[in-house]
């Protein structure tokens, strides 16, 4: 997985901890995204988008939109069974 990423113009760390308390989260003052070590590479990079798009949001200035954990899930999830295939996420 890589290391860091471009969203909008800003450099976000991406970190993997091992035992961590979810899947992932996001930080968007210091950012970076954490990402549990100990799930599938699959679910990494599921993981990974899902954080972008909590990141992506948040930059755009729709913090309701951000913090919604339902409406990021959905989203995450469709685009990426969507892609995936075309894209290799
Ligand atoms: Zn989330």
């Amino acid at each position: 997985m890589r290391k860091e990423i471009d969203i909008l113009g800003l450099t976000y760390m991406i970190e993997e901890q091992a035992e961590y308390h979810s899947y992932g989260q996001v930080n968007h003052d210091k950012q970076v995204i954490t990402i549990d070590k100990g799930i599938s590479d699959e679910r990494k990079r599921l993981t990974l988008l899902h954080e972008i798009l909590h990141a992506v949001l948040h930059q755009v200035g729709e913090p309701d939109m951000a913090n919604n954990e339902d409406f990021v899930h959905r989203l995450s999830t469709g685009l990426y069974t969507t892609l995936n295939p075309y894209l290799k996420l």
